[in-house]
Parts: structure tokens; sequence; C-alpha cells
């Protein structure tokens, strides 16, 4: 046999973390990790916080899960609390961000069915995104690496190009249901969505009815700086999906509606055996007890400030390797002139330092949203001294 019992779809690295404290990893043999990738911007209170720790310990002995069935005094109290401070009505809960999705794309739909336009199934989607690993979600994509060897695809979904407002204007026809689109993409390399294209889908939904569809599972929970990321942009979307951050390493995700939007999501249209269960709702709770505290999102800002100045001097000492900084909040992107996933794997492996690689040659930056000015120091040491050491492959 030489699969491994993990299936092999991961190249997973050598680090092999048994053990978290704060911003930093311990591996099964000690080794320390300062970690500014968070499980992929999921740790947002870093490892092992003690509110969340006690709450999760608490709930687990009281009541961890029962079925949808049952009325959910948990999933009210929680959904409550978020949907006070959000555009939203209603939210369904799920266990990742890829569900949240999927349940975002069947109320857009559903939401035409109901006003009885069932052929406005169509969402616009744009270049590089990621929304996910199910079938829907990768159907939302026009990545090769992830659709490659997994067709038939879903059908209803246009790709068209990234903060390009006319060319999402002028795909928009009989069909379209509405637009998908991550405020700042992820996976896609850091790259926020200008002003006038944000502003534009929303002119353009409410002047044809459709759908503003927002993928805040990555940019959104404080990270960008401000509660949701498109807070920023100055709109409000019709659906929204969230999750990563949400249950800061409990697996949870949301999918967020207006009561307009979600009109067609009447009983029986939708379910999950896990979503929202006591677990999950009590995690849920212990990650806004701290975020929604006074001044949580201005030290969000003000560290993700600090670090944005340092990355910009970091661009001006090394312009060969580094060709810009960009984001927002502690959602941040370096991009290089060589493969970011080197870089990241020299920075892991030889200075101790946690980092994710994105497309379009970018090294993310997603520390936990927790961090003080002296990780920001010990991250900008590591960071440059890895900057110095790298050699390209094709050069050593
Ligand atoms: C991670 C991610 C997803 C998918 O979330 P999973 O929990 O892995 O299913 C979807 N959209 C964006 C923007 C993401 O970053």
């Amino acid at each position: 046999m030489a699969i491994t019992p993990l299936m092999p779809v991961y190249p997973r690295c050598a680090v092999r973390p048994v053990r978290g404290e704060g911003c930093y990893l311990f591996g099964e043999q000690g080794e320390r990790y300062l970690d500014f990738a968070s499980g992929i911007a999921v740790n947002i209170l870093g490892h092992g916080h003690p509110h969340l720790v006690k709450a999760i310990q608490e709930q687990a002995a009281t009541l961890m899960h029962v079925s949808n069935m049952y009325g959910s005094p948990q999933g009210e109290a929680f959904a409550k609390r978020l949907l006070s401070h959000c555009f939203a009505d209603t939210v369904f809960f799920t266990n990742s961000g890829a569900e949240a999705i999927e349940c975002a794309i069947k109320t857009a739909r559903r939401f035409h069915y109901a006003n009885g336009n069932p052929e406005r199934f169509k969402l616009i989607t744009f270049s590089n995104a990621f929304h996910g690993r199910t079938m829907g979600t990768i159907s939302a994509t026009n990545q090769p690496k992830m659709v490659d060897g997994f067709k038939p695809l879903l059908p209803g979904f246009q790709v068209v190009e990234f903060n390009d407002l006319a060319a999402a204007e002028a795909a928009v026809d009989d069909q379209t249901a509405g637009f998908l689109v991550e405020p700042i993409q992820g996976e896609g390399g850091i790259r926020p969505a200008t002003d006038e294209f944000m502003k534009g889908l929303r002119r353009i939904c409410d002047e044809k009815g459709l759908m503003l569809v927002l993928d805040e599972v990555q940019c959104g929970y404080g990270r960008s700086g401000t509660f949701f990321a498109h807070e920023q942009y100055g709109i409000k979307p019709d659906i929204m999906a969230v999750a990563k951050g949400i249950g800061g390493g409990f697996p949870l995700g949301a999918c967020l509606a207006t009561e307009h939007a979600a009109k067609g999501m009447v009983f029986g249209t939708h379910g999950s055996t896990y979503g929202g269960n006591p677990l999950a709702m009590a995690a849920g709770q212990s990650i806004l007890d701290i975020i929604l505290e006074d001044g949580f999102f201005d030290h969000v800002q003000k560290m993700g400030n600090i670090l944005a100045e340092k990355l910009e001097t970091i661009v001006k000492k090394y312009p060969e390797l580094c060709l810009e900084a960009r984001g927002r909040g502690l959602i941040r992107g370096l991009k290089l002139s060589v493969p970011s996933r080197d870089v990241v794997a020299h920075l892991r492996d030889n200075h101790g330092l946690l980092t994710v690689a994105a497309a379009d040659n970018v090294i993310r930056i997603l520390p936990p949203l927790v961090i003080e000015e002296k990780h920001i120091d010990e991250f900008m040491e590591k960071l440059e001294a890895g900057l110095k050491s790298y050699v390209p492959a094709q050069a050593a």
C-alpha cells in the first residue's frame, strides 16, 4: 500500500504542530513557530485563548449536539447578536465556508424562483476567485487546478475579470441572478476590490433587481479592520457567506441574508445535521464576546497600519524581490518577483515563521487579530532575515 492514510490531496510540509499558545505554534520536537497564517485566517484570537477554550469546555459538558428538529435557544441567541451587528435579518449556520457559499447560491437562485423568474439562475463570478471545494463552489471559479477531472461542473456561473465593472455589467443578461464576489480576494493574492467596482456592482443589482452575494469567508470577521470588509466600501450585500474567523478554530460558517433576499428559503428548502449545534454556538458567542469589545477593531486597524508601513519599507529596501505590499487591516500580501511558495517554505523551514502562499506570487500575511507590536517586530526580523538569506532555486 503506497497511498498515505490521509488522502494525499495536500502537499503537507514538515511542520507538524502539536500545541499552540497565543501567536505561536509548537512542533513535535518542541520547535517554535511565529504563526502569521492563523490556520488560514481562522484563529483570530490566536491559539488556546482561555475564553474560547472555557466556552467550548463548558458547553461540551452541558449539551454538545441536538438535531435541528428541535428549538435552539443557543442558535437564536447567537443569531440575534450577530444580526444586530450587520446588514442581515436572518442567518443559516453551516460547518464550513464552502457550505456557507452553497447556501448563498441556493438563496440567490431561490429568490428569483420565488419571484416567478426561475430562469434567473446564473451568478456572475470573478477571475482568481476562491469559494471552496464542493462541486458548486468549484463551478464558480475558472481555475484549472481546481476543476480538472471533476467535470461536468454545475451550470449557472459565468466568470469575468475581477475589478472590471464594465465587463461585469456587460455580462448581465436575462438569466442573471446576481454577482458572487470577495471584497478582498484571499487565495487570489490579497487583491482588494476597488471602491468603484463594489459600488458599481451594488448599483447594477439595485437597478436590475439582482442579488449582491459577498464571500467574506476570509476577509470578514474583523480581519480587514472592520467587522465586515464591505463596511469600508459603504455598501451592503443582499446575501453574505462567512466562516473561518467566526468560530476562531471551531468549524462554523454562516450564510447571512436580508429578509427580502431570503424570501425563497422556506420550510424544507435547506438543512444541515450539525449546522449551528449548541457547541458551535458557544464557540461563536465567545468569539463575539472578545471582538465586539470596545476598541477591538481599532486595534486591528492600528496593527494593520503598523504592519503595512513596515512592509512598505521592505518593498523599498528589496525592490528586486519585493514588488508590492497590499491589503487592509490584518489581511496583507507581499507580492514577490519569485514563486511565493518557495519563499514561504524558506521562511518556515529556516526562520520559524509561518505565512501562506497565494496566487500572483503573493505571500499572505494573516496573523491572529490579537497580535501586539512586539509580534510585528518579530515578524519583520524573521521576514527580513529570510529575504536576505533566500536564494532562488534556479540560482542555487
Ligand atoms: C476558505 C475560503 C472558502 C472555503 O471555506 P472552507 O471552510 O474551506 O470550505 C470560501 N471562500 C473564501 C474566500 C475562502 O477564503
